[in-house]
């Protein structure tokens, strides 16, 4: 069937890949009028849980599912890929050093990148859930020159709805009240949920925050104390209060990510490759908010950006760039 969208999903046996493949055959990621082929790609110790997930697949007989085909092999994989998932990664062992992470997944990304370029469809767009996903994006862009490099995004967007969950419930608003929320930075604890530019059912979120708690000062000391650690540190929480890592709303994320790329989108967050906004060095694979008209992300330009705002989106991209720098030290990205 020529028509269906080739989407490739990686770590497809995994948990997040589970979460993600039933949704998706089911059209909630591109519409109920696309059909989609899959292609599920696994290391070896995976390719059972994905050849399980890929039965219950025709188990459900979707009616938009065309088509599965599960693999470990990356140029199989990416062949005529029209969306990629890059959903496994290697994760942090006991006693493993930062540079250790950042060669094991330099790689997966590096090899993903290459066969992307190589067999990938014209009009492949990327996004990158494994952890660490801005810097895997990097690596896997880096190595696909030809393909364009605003074809490769990393997810915050789970960091976005994580913010406008926390805020629904202090303002009391519904998640469609809030608009203009952005995610600066890497997808990890230096990101910056940034309330400065939001807006609750049009009225500024600090104005709404103020005259809840009782003045600007409290409302900044509700952001710094309360709101950006608990959005930058949810996934711990959902760790400790579930007792394994946050899936389906992960899985959630990605398919909004690549939902709101095709179908436009005024204002959400992902991570694209910065080309100098707002002061990022070129080439980073950085959180920015971002609009789409549905040929892909771009970040929103123009923001005024306060004193405070910027030391916090300083410090998560230095954070960037220092990974950047230590796969580089590798003689990767
Ligand atoms: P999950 O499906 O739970 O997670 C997959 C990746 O998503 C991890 O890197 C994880 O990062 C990341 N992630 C991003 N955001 C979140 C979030 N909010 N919450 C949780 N995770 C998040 O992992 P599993 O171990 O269940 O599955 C991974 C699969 O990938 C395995 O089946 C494995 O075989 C496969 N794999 C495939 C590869 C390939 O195709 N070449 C390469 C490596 C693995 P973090 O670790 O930081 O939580």
């Amino acid at each position: 069937d020529t028509s269906a969208t080739t989407i490739t999903i990686t770590g497809a046996g995994g948990q997040i890949g589970y979460a993600l493949l039933f949704r998706i055959a089911a059209g909630d990621m591109l519409g109920a009028d696309r059909p989609v082929r899959l292609r599920l790609l696994e290391i070896p110790q995976g390719l059972r849980a994905a050849e399980g997930a890929a039965l219950e697949l025709q188990d459900c007989a979707f009616p938009l599912l065309r088509h599965i085909e599960i693999t470990d092999d990356p140029l199989t994989a990416f062949e005529g890929c029209n969306i990629a998932m890059l959903v496994g990664a290697r994760p942090r062992g006991p006693g493993m050093e930062r540079a250790d992470l950042l060669a094991a997944n330099a790689g997966i990304f590096g090899p993903q990148g290459a066969a992307i370029g190589a067999a990938a469809a014209e009009d492949i767009r990327v996004v990158v859930v494994g952890n660490p996903a801005n810097t895997n994006a990097l690596l896997a862009a880096d190595s696909a020159p030809d393909v364009p490099a605003d074809r490769f995004t990393a997810l915050t967007r789970l960091d976005h709805n994580r913010a406008v969950g926390q805020l629904t419930d202090a303002l009391d608003a519904a998640p469609d009240d809030i608009d203009r929320l952005a995610i600066w930075g890497n997808h990890s604890a230096t990101q910056f949920p940034d309330v400065s530019h939001a807006v609750v059912r049009g009225e500024p979120v600090i104005e709404a925050l103020s005259a809840r708690l009782g003045g600007l000062a409290a409302a900044e000391a509700w952001l710094d104390e309360s709101f950006i650690p608990r959005v930058a540190k949810r996934g711990a929480e959902i760790i400790e209060v579930r007792g394994s890592s946050s899936v389906a709303s992960a899985a959630n994320a990605a398919i909004e990510h690549v939902r709101d790329e095709q179908a436009g989108t005024a204002w959400t967050s992902a991570a694209v490759v910065s080309t100098g906004e707002y002061g990022v060095p070129e080439g980073l694979v950085c959180s920015f908010p971002v609009r789409s008209e549905g040929s892909g992300y771009r970040v929103i330009e123009g923001l005024a950006i306060s004193e405070r705002s910027r030391a916090r989106m300083d410090s998560s991209v230095a954070e960037l760039v220092a990974e950047r720098d230590a796969v580089r030290a590798l003689g990767l990205g």
